[in-house]
This record gives structure tokens, sequence and C-alpha cells, in this order.
């Protein structure tokens, strides 16, 4: 019977799931006529709102396709259907990719509830937004196959083919991606090492940093490429700068950071491919860790490389008789905080400076105008630090000052520390401490062998 309502009484039907507040909250029960469910009005929480027109979306889809029954409408599954086939027919999302959009975008925003059908309806549409070639989505429906959702199981073969689609050929994440895959083997055997390889060698050409560690990891293994534990390093290093500078000034490489950290500690723990360095090789496993729990990388939380940090710091830390406390706000933290820095704006100033010439100390103030990581390598410690800080320095020789802001910190070698005011091209230097040759004051446990520091 209901089949037989006129175009006119469904359209006037229709009307109701547009600016329809009042009427929902008058209503006991509702129905949607995008995915045909009917449940409580009280369910109703999320709306959409265009301009002064508040529309209910529906609890269970995320449409707003939501009438209540305040309106009169008789609602039932067979009235919802009619209205379903009537106004979003098969070619109905084909037609109107901006509502595959909307409803892909409201799935992984977790609007809509987890359950076998949304999911369903979650890949279809991103099966046709991805056949209609958009990058994003092609990408997205790889690492859905790839990972599998929350009720459909992982299917590589399709994870594959969306991964190999010629509009991912220059995507970096994409290029990762596959190449894990066919170094993992998952691919199957006609794929191995070398096509992961071709990958990364690409991803990297088009700038990738995930790129970079997964070549080196290539290297260090020996898979295709002739093992090389230095070049694995350099590779390390010279995509170290970048990582750093962007995770710290842009707040980009958030994932990717601590992975580099990572390889760059075990690096200088084992002396691969670099000088054993236990006291580098800790502050880059500090680094790694902190930038993992500041970030809220869960993914990474319970991975195997975090247990591995975790157990490598124990053994370093036991070896070299450290023991966790608070950071000591001296010249070794100092140095342990900033050494890295010396091509990044740290901007900031300096106060209250005394120096006892006496007793070769140096007490003073500074305000950090951005916040900065702070690390005390022997109390494995590390943390952000913003605003007034308070330092004392022993073993000093000097401090002379002529300003009190600085854009820059450099240490000269260990025999001095430095502050510089950027203008334009020139650096002006603002504050310089010299440190006693022979003093215990800046025991400098970490020689200056930063990644990087090759310039
Ligand atoms: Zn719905």
């Amino acid at each position: 019977m209901s089949e037989e309502l006129s175009e006119n009484v469904l359209e006037s039907y229709r009307d109701h799931c547009r600016d329809n507040e009042i009427e929902i909250v008058q209503s006991t029960k509702c129905g949607c006529f995008f995915c045909r469910s009917i449940f409580d009005a009280r369910d109703v929480s999320d709306w959409t709102n265009d301009g002064n027109v508040m529309s209910a979306l529906c609890p269970e889809c995320g449409v707003d396709a939501v009438i209540g029954d305040a309106s009169g409408i008789p609602l039932s599954k067979a009235l919802l259907k009619t209205m379903n086939l009537h106004f979003y027919g098969e070619d109905y999302i084909k037609n109107n990719p901006e509502a595959a959009r909307a409803y892909v975008a409201r799935y992984i925003d977790g609007h809509i509830t987890p359950k076998p059908r949304n999911e369903e309806l979650f890949l279809k549409y991103l099966n046709v937004l991805a056949e209609q070639g958009d990058e994003k989505s092609v990408l997205f429906a790889a690492e859905f196959y790839e990972r599998g959702g929350q009720f459909i199981r992982p299917d590589l073969d399709k994870a594959l083919a969306y991964y190999t689609e010629p509009v991912l050929a220059a995507n970096s994440e994409a290029l990762c991606q596959l190449g894990a895959l066919y170094d993992s083997g998952a691919a199957g055997e006609k794929y191995g090492p070398k096509d992961a390889f071709e990958c990364y060698a690409k991803a990297a050409a088009l700038g990738s940093m995930k790129a970079v560690y997964l070549m080196s990891d290539l290297y260090l293994a020996g898979r295709y490429v002739k093992r090389d534990d230095r070049f694995a390093f350099a590779l390390l290093e010279q995509g170290y700068d970048e990582v750093f500078s962007g995770y710290l000034q842009r707040h980009d490489y958030q994932d990717i950071f601590p992975e580099f950290n990572y390889r760059i500690a075990k690096a200088f723990e084992y002396g691969i491919g670099v000088n054993k360095d236990d006291m580098v090789s800790l502050r880059h496993y500090l680094l790694a860790r902190f930038s993992i729990e500041s970030a809220g990388l869960f993914d990474l939380k319970n991975s195997p490389m975090v247990a591995d940090m975790d157990k490598e710091m124990k053994l370093l830390a036991r070896k070299n008789k450290l023991h966790p406390g608070p950071a000591t706000f001296d010249s070794d933290t100092f140095y342990d905080s900033f050494v890295e820095l010396s091509d990044e704006t740290v901007p900031g100033s300096i106060a209250e400076a005394v120096y006892d010439e006496k007793e070769k100390t140096l007490h003073f103030k500074i305000d950090f105008e951005s916040p900065q990581i702070l690390t005390d390598i022997a109390a494995l410690s590390i943390g952000f630090i913003q605003g007034e800080t308070t330092w004392d320095f022993y073993g000093i020789a000097g401090f002379r000052s002529t300003g009190s802001h600085f854009t820059h910190i450099r240490f000269e070698g260990e025999e001095s520390l430095r502050f510089f005011q950027q203008s334009g091209d020139d650096f002006d230097l603002v504050a310089e401490i010299t440190f006693l040759g022979e003093a215990k004051g800046l025991v400098v446990k970490t020689k200056p062998s930063k990644p990087g520091a090759g310039k």
C-alpha cells in the first residue's frame, strides 16, 4: 500500500527531515529513511547546522534523514523503505558523491554507531569515492582493506589493488605502506624486498621521511641491498635534521619522530654504523619515549618497539648508574636539552644573571617564549618547559651580556654557551657563558656527536 503513495505525499514527508528541531523534541519515536531504522527520539543528539537551520542527524547512520512521529506521519519500516528507494535509489550515492563524502567523514570521526551494517555502508561509499579516483579515498580504502574494520576482515588482495592504483603512484604514504607489504611477504611470493626498496626510493624522492627510515632498515638488515651499517646510519642522520626541526617547530612528523629516535638510539647504544655513546643513545630513547607519550600514539604505546625501548633504557641506566629523578637545572641539563638546537629558533630572554667570580657560579633566569623539551639524561628525565626557569651553573669562567632577548642558543664546543639575536641574516651576540676548562661544572658526558652535526 505504501508504494502507492504519490510523489507529492513523499515529498511532503521528506520536508520533515529539515529544520525539524522542535518536531523531534516533541516526538517519542523517530525514523530514518536513509538507513531505515526506527529509534527513540531521545537518541538524537547530533544536528546539522547549515545557517540557521538545525536538522536532526540519525544516531544510527549519521544522515540528516530523520522524521519524528510528532509530524503525524505513520512511521513504519515499509514507509521508510519506500522513501529510501524513492530518495536514495541505487544511483543516489554515485550521483551525489558529496553525500558519500559526508558519510565517510562522519564515520571516521566516530559520529556513526559502529555496527556491521554501518561499516558496510561506510566501505560501500568509500569504494564509490575511490572508484571516482579520489586520491584520499583510494588510500583510505587501501588502508581499510589492509587492516580490516571492526566487523569486516582484512582483504590483502583488495588492499594491494588499491595501493597500486595509478592515482597513488606518487603518493608517498601509499608507497611506504605498499613497500612494507612487499617486504613482509604479505603480497605473495612474486614480491619481495626489491619491490619494497623501489617503493621506498620513490617515496624518499618525493620527500617522505618515513621512506628514509624504512630504507635505512633495509640497509641495516641487508635486505635486497648489501648490508651497510654506516650508510643505514647516514640515512637516519641526514633525515633527522628535518624531522627534528619539523617536530619542534611545526608539530610535524609526530609518528615519525619516535621511529627516527628509536633507531638512532639503538645505533649509538650498540655502535651500529656510528661510535658507541651511551648518553647520546639515552637522549634519543628519552626523546622517542617522550614523543610517543605526549602525542598519545596509542598504537605505538603497546608495540614491541616501545617494550624494547624500555628494556634498553633500563640496561643503559643500570650500566651507567643513573637513577630516575627530577631534572636539575644545571649546565648538564642545559646541554642535554639545547645542544641539538643550534639551527632552531629558541626565543626567550635572560634575566637576573649573577656571576660569582670567587665561587665560579652563575645564577640566572630564562623566560622561554615557546615550549621547549627539557632533557636531563642523568636523571632520565624529560618534559616540556615554558616561561620562566631558574638555572644554576657551576665551574664558570666568565659571563658577559649586552642584552636580554635572544632567538638562538649555541654551544661552542665545550668552551662556551652563546645566546644570539637574529636580525635578518645577522646573528648578534647577546650573552656568553664561558666554562672553566677543567671545571666539574660542565661534565660533558655527551660529546657533540649529534646526528646531523656534520655541517
Ligand atoms: Zn539513519
